[in-house]
């Protein structure tokens, strides 16, 4: 008789203490940790995070929170989805050994505040990031505060969970530049992998943001993609104004009555200044709203 074995849930901590023992007693122990930080509501694109971290180390932490701090009051803090119990199930799944998922009065003993509205350039009560210049365009103009909250917390989750390596989606990618001059400027110890944007069969980025979405809205909310794609069939034919690139993707989001548009930029993929023509390599970011929901996506040129 064939006995089929439930994946194996795994080790929930919500405490700092508990969680900084369990990690130290694994590094201690000579396991190389792979680290995935993330707000939960997680599908297959943190799916395939975790995944490359099961396949890349001996121990896979993931932490689930999700942070005020990158919030500005306005957003969508509140309503954000906290499906904690399906997040374990997924993340068992894929064999992850341990989650932190701590409360927000865990996380800030001293307070916190929402982005912008704090002390310093984030929520955050006390000392905070002040994040390159790299995160003051683009998301960090239309989110103020927004960036300072995101390196603040994932420093504090570098140190709660001291990793070998830690795993961020490409989806997020002026984040994933914030957060690697973060580490080099600062000095940590982690080494940061970039993974892949996992897109629904249609092209439709994931993330956690999508459920939002009516079934109305979802297929405009696919003009970000189609911008994107007609963007890059157009660079492949040779095209590189960047005036030029970044009206084919627009017009893919008027069409579809997608917006307001918060920006479709043609970047360095490094620094993300804006170029007047693209060269052999230059990333194309959009940030718009669908009814109520804002998306971002975005794609590399080269
Ligand atoms: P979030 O829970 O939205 O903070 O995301 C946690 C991590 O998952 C970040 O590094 C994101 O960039 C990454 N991520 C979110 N959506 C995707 C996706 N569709 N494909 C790959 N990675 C993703």
């Amino acid at each position: 008789m064939a006995v089929e074995t439930a994946a194996r849930q795994p080790l929930l901590l919500t405490r700092i203490a508990d969680a900084r023992e369990w990690v130290s007693r694994e590094r201690r122990a000579g396991c190389r940790i792979g680290l995935v930080p993330t707000m939960g509501a997680l599908h297959a694109g943190h799916g395939s995070l975790a995944a490359r971290a099961r396949s890349e180390c001996d121990r896979v932490v993931a932490t689930v929170f999700v942070n005020p701090t990158q919030f500005a009051p306005h957003e969508d803090f509140q309503r954000y989805p906290r499906t904690l119990a399906a997040d374990l199930t997924l993340l068992g799944g894929i064999g992850v050994d341990m989650v932190f998922a701590p409360d927000a009065g865990e996380m800030y003993r001293g307070g916190a505040t929402h982005a912008g509205t704090g002390a310093g350039a984030s929520g955050v009560a006390a000392t905070s990031v002040i994040p390159s210049t790299v995160a003051a365009t683009l998301e960090g103009e239309c989110r103020p505060g927004h960036f300072a909250g995101v390196a603040t917390v994932v420093l504090k989750l570098f140190h709660i969970v001291p990793a070998d390596v830690a795993y961020f989606g490409a989806k997020d990618y002026q984040q994933t530049l914030v957060l690697r001059r973060m580490v080099e400027d600062l000095d940590v110890p982690i080494r940061i992998e970039v993974c892949p944007t996992i897109r629904e069969s249609d092209g439709l980025a994931m993330s956690s943001r999508n459920r939002y979405l009516s079934p109305e809205e979802r297929e405009r909310a696919l003009s970000l993609s189609r911008g994107l794609a007609a963007a890059e069939r157009a660079f492949a034919a040779g095209e590189r104004s960047a005036a030029v690139l970044e009206q084919l993707a627009r017009r893919e989001l008027e069409l579809a009555g997608a917006g307001p548009i918060d920006y479709v930029a043609l970047a360095d993929p490094e620094t993300l200044d804006r170029p007047q023509r693209a060269g052999d390599r230059a990333v194309l970011l959009i940030a718009a709203r669908v009814g109520g929901t804002r998306l971002i996506d975005n794609r590399m040129l080269q």
